[in-house]
């Protein structure tokens, strides 16, 4: 970018990341702050962006065989209480209901009523493998109710002391996946193939590339057996986890009493998994593709793929710009790609064309259509994509703009997945020895280090004790294999004590 060019979003990645993260989700309108502390106000535009990521997510679910169903927001503390690593992991951050009335105070306003004390206080769900194993204890009985795969969307609370709209707020909407089985080895597999559907979404519609695998046991989910997540790339070279799915082994049946009969007529307690991905992703989304003027939306997501307005002098020829437009507006929408017909905002508000045209760069949309009464004449659209500069456009012909803007639309998904993959892969590195480590996190700026750990948690201590690093995941050879992808695998020496170490980790700052 030339010095003197004036960015849409100030300040710059470069100038300070968290800020201008801030700054492109005011720009973008996609959410704001709200009066109750870290929560936060999803706008139409963060909302529409949200319930993509829904259906699509959904989509992939229902074709994996599982079914969605809703359970209570509240669950009583005692249901919390039966899985004891469960409760310790979630008691410091749960919001505790403790009266279900107000009453009028003796200097007016209301006060909670000291009569109206439940028996037994109900915590707003932080996730619900509790509550719904109440459930899964009634439904199942026998090894003919199994597998039972069920999702559930809904928001959870969980008291964050530093939140971040998007990325991590004290109320979140989410899914949440669980499901019962009858051998362990089944589990397992939904485990894994839950984390792939991730995996996939996270690529194939955020255009985010994504490492995977399985946590160590100080992330791990409290009462999991195993946790596996994705981990992405952001732009300032930290880590987003976008996705978790566990292992419960029989913990949580236990603990709910989930048994059911065998084929031999013997009881065992069945075996439950749990995966969960939450409106963080829109964040991860901001995060991986956006630039200095605002936001970019991969098209598979976006809320409207195009934008077109007029633009016009006086009222000179507007009508015919007008009727030009509605009609190539019709002629979009009758486009089917990835399933679904083209979204087309046509903006005809009253203000200023150029101010027009930075409100649709700030919000992403992918494709931007100006008229005016040139194009009519001239019988052509002028094109703007969103993955170049601001100022660079194109002037298709109208019989061929069709086309040519779904082709547009397939490249730019593409586009952004390989920017992302190469921007991560450039930033990701195996390092070999403690100093080099050093100067990778301190001097280099960071990124994934592909390091040899000898799975200690004293080993693992030392990353972040030194670099305020975690262990992200545990190298799982990714689908898509980077030229580092295999050599993930092989075994080496620890990079803290020089002992065995059977794969690399993944060390990396993070969100
Ligand atoms: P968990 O149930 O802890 O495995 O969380 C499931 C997923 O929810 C995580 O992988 C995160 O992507 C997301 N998540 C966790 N905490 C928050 C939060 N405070 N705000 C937004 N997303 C969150």
């Amino acid at each position: 970018m030339a010095k003197n060019e004036k960015t849409a979003i100030s300040p710059t990645r470069a100038e300070d990341y968290a800020e201008w993260y801030q700054q492109v989700v005011r720009a973008a309108d996609l959410a704001e702050t709200s009066p109750v502390r870290g929560c936060m106000v999803i706008k139409p535009w963060g909302y529409a962006l949200w319930e993509n990521i829904q259906r699509e997510m959904d989509r992939m679910f229902k074709a994996t065989g599982h079914k969605n169903a809703y359970f209570p927001l509240f669950i009583p503390k005692s249901f919390l209480e039966k899985e004891a690593e469960h409760v310790a992991g979630f008691a410091k951050e749960c919001a505790v209901v403790t009266h279900h009335r107000l009453i009028e105070g003796p200097g007016g306003g209301l006060v909670v009523d000291p009569e109206a004390k439940l028996e037994e206080p109900l915590i707003v769900r932080p996730t619900s493998e509790t509550i719904i194993g109440a459930a899964f204890s009634q439904w199942v009985q026998s090894y003919r109710d199994l597998p039972l795969l069920i999702n559930q969307w809904a928001n959870v609370v969980r008291w964050e002391l530093r939140t971040r709209l998007f990325l991590r707020t004290s109320e979140f909407l989410w899914q949440e996946g669980h499901t019962a089985h009858a051998t362990e080895a089944e589990a397992r597999q939904e485990t894994q193939q839950m984390l792939d559907v991730y995996a996939t979404f996270a690529e194939d519609y955020m255009a985010m590339p994504v490492l995977k695998g399985p946590k160590t046991a100080s992330e791990r989910f409290p009462g999991a057996v195993e946790t596996f997540a994705i981990e992405a790339m952001m732009q300032d070279k930290k880590a987003l986890q976008a996705g978790t799915s566990h292992f419960l082994g029989q913990n949580f049946a236990k603990a709910s009493e989930i048994k059911f009969q065998t084929k031999e007529e013997t009881f065992e307690y069945a075996w439950t998994t749990s995966w969960g991905s939450s409106t963080r992703l829109v964040g991860g989304i901001i995060m991986t593709h956006s630039d200095d003027d605002g936001l970019i939306v991969p098209p598979r997501l976006a809320p409207a793929h195009i934008a077109i307005w007029p633009v016009f002098r006086g009222d000179e020829g507007k009508e015919k710009i007008v009727e030009y437009i509605q009609s190539f507006a019709r002629e979009l929408r009758d486009i089917t790609l990835w399933g679904r017909p083209l979204e087309v905002e046509v903006d005809m508000r009253d203000i200023r064309g150029g101010e027009k045209q930075w409100e649709w760069v700030k919000k992403g949309v992918p494709v931007r259509i100006e008229i005016g009464p040139r194009d009519v004449d001239g019988g052509v659209v002028t094109v703007a994509r969103r993955d170049r500069t601001p100022r660079e456009k194109e002037n298709l012909s109208r019989a061929e703009a069709p086309a040519k803007i779904r082709a547009i639309l397939e490249d730019m998904q593409r586009g952004l997945f390989e920017r992302a993959r190469k921007f991560r892969d450039d930033n990701t590195r195996e390092v070999n020895d403690y100093e080099s480590l050093r100067r990778f996190f301190d001097k280099e700026g960071g990124g994934f280090a592909l390091v040899h750990w000898d799975g200690t948690a004293e080993s693992e201590a030392k990353f972040k004790d030194d670099f305020k690093a975690t262990i992200r995941c545990i190298a799982q050879a990714p689908e898509r294999a980077a030229a580092w992808g295999e050599r993930m695998l092989e075994p080496g020496k620890c990079i803290v004590t020089g002992n065995p170490s059977p794969r690399r980790v993944v060390v990396a700052r993070s969100y």
